[in-house]
């Protein structure tokens, strides 16, 4: 008997439970369960008066805010699919987004020229009409909440299907890795757009925490936020936590626990800055497609294990594969992972999806390997990965090695086709009054000699991303191949 699992309303729930805790404190404000809950109500009567009915898609191209909030928490009481549009987007990629997850409508800040679907302004709902409701109160599991584009690293960005399961055993499976304390909560500077800031509203609701919400990243705010105790657990990605780290200049406070870093690679000189400073950083593994992290490295090997993203949440599992089968300790192969917040597909990419998950197993398309303790360590993108003369070169090592050089800025290597290597490490850098003699003897001391870059290729700038992240598939366009 297929049964399908449902709870009841998640806010709803929290707003019943325990009505009187701040569930999210911004610039000088706070709002218990109890308020937020009635808010969300309203703005639930506010948008239906824009013709949004159950079962639509309807994108969202917003900054953190409360308004923000009310919207993603409206459209889950609605029963609509919420597309979270990332706001460094272009114009051109917007549209593409919009069109490829067939949204009706779409919900911003301020009108967006150019744009082929209706769009509703917070400014045009907030002052709006009320209409009368139907309030969704129970979720499916299996029903589909969000659709989270992938960053577009590797090709075109996918739309990735999370449902309300999917969502809520990330956020158990974050609470049993990290545990769950009395007076935790949780600052947010990340854009909750991306997977790793939303996960963060859905935490805070299941669990019942209060969320600090930052509208952008001012470094400084944030830093005063944990020294002042004000919060005891944060989420970053490496450049927020270097920032964060160049500030501080006294011990943190005990209450702060920890902060969970993901998103990316982590230069291990930045884990061991912080554990100088005295902040327990998390390594993290995960993408969109796990709802946020599926590894993560437990305090206590923090040292012991440093450069590794740990092991798997509970009930997460994860191997290492090549050909089809399990490879032994330390050898490398591609990252594979199955647990109930893993995506059952992209939306409307059926190839896609049956190239990525097979028997239940998604195929991450990252290379790593698992030492004999079952501890992960992530090398690179499978489509990155260079071979010189058999050996394989990942690019991510050398990009971290030249960065490393306080007058490097930043780096992006890729493959060059070599008649007698097969192919050999090439570098494009940002850097300061260094000449490519001083960066190839550096190389030397950091690297094998066959993965020193054979040439290095000046530049003002890198391809990145709306999710800054290095787009290395442009590189070889510059290169011309
Ligand atoms: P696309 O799938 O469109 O190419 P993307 O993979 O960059 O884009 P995201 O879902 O935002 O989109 O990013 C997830 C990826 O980030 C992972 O697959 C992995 O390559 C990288 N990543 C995440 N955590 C780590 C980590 N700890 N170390 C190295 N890389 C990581
Ligand atoms: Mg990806």
């Amino acid at each position: 008997q297929n049964m399908q699992q449902t709870m009841p309303n998640w806010l709803q729930n929290r707003a019943y439970l325990t009505p009187n805790r701040v569930a999210i404190e911004w610039s000088k404000q706070e709002i218990t369960f109890a308020t937020l809950h009635k808010q969300v109500e309203k703005t639930v009567r506010q948008l239906t008066t824009y013709r949004i009915y159950k079962g639509d898609t309807v994108a969202v191209h917003m900054t953190n805010s409360i308004e923000m909030i009310l919207v993603i928490h409206a459209l889950q009481y609605m029963g609509v699919v919420a597309v979270l549009l990332n706001t460094r987007l272009t114009i051109e990629e917007i549209k593409w987004q919009v069109e490829d997850a067939n949204a009706k409508q779409l919900i911003c800040d301020t009108y967006i020229e150019g744009i082929s679907i209706p769009q509703i302004t917070t400014a045009q709902w907030s002052m709006g009409k009320e209409a009368s409701i139907e309030l969704q109160t129970h979720y499916h599991l299996d029903d589909v909440t969000t659709i989270l584009y992938t960053s577009g690293t590797t090709g075109n960005p996918k739309g990735v299907m999370l449902t309300y399961g999917n969502h809520y055993h990330s956020a158990i499976g974050s609470a049993l890795n990290l545990g769950l304390h009395q007076d935790d909560s949780w600052l947010a500077c990340l854009p909750m757009f991306h997977v790793g800031g939303f996960s963060l509203l859905m935490k805070s609701i299941i669990y019942g925490m209060k969320i600090v919400m930052h509208e952008s990243f001012d470094v400084r705010a944030v830093y005063n936020d944990m020294m002042k105790g004000k919060v005891t657990l944060i989420s970053v990605v490496t450049k927020t936590l270097q920032e964060i780290i160049t500030l501080a200049d006294q011990p943190f406070p005990k209450t702060f626990r920890c902060a969970l870093l993901g998103g990316g690679p982590a230069p291990i000189s930045l884990i061991e800055e912080c554990l100088e400073k005295g902040v327990n950083v998390y390594q993290t593994y995960g993408m969109t497609e796990t709802a946020s992290q599926i590894a993560t490295l437990a305090p206590e090997y923090v040292l012991a294990k440093i450069g590794s993203a740990g092991k798997p949440l509970f009930p997460c599992e994860l191997q290492i594969r090549k050909d089809g089968t399990n490879v032994s300790a330390y050898e490398e192969g591609e990252i594979v992972v199955k647990g109930p917040n893993v995506t059952q597909g992209y939306y409307n990419r059926e190839e896609a999806t049956k190239e990525t998950i097979q028997d239940g197993w998604l195929y991450t398309g990252d290379i790593g390997y698992l030492d004999d303790e079952g501890f992960l360590y992530v090398l690179d993108r499978r489509k990155d990965l260079i071979i010189s003369g058999g050996e394989n070169i990942y690019p991510a090592q050398i990009e971290a090695a030249l960065m490393s050089h306080p007058q490097i800025m930043d780096a992006g290597v890729i493959g060059m086709e070599d008649d007698q290597w097969g192919q050999v490490p090439v570098a494009f850098v940002i850097a300061s009054g260094l000449s490519a003699e001083e960066i190839f003897d550096y190389c030397y001391t950091k690297l094998a000699r066959y993965k020193v870059p054979k040439h290095i290729y000046f530049t003002d700038s890198l391809p990145r991303n709306a999710s800054n992240k290095l787009v290395r598939r442009n590189l070889y366009e510059w290169l011309g191949e």
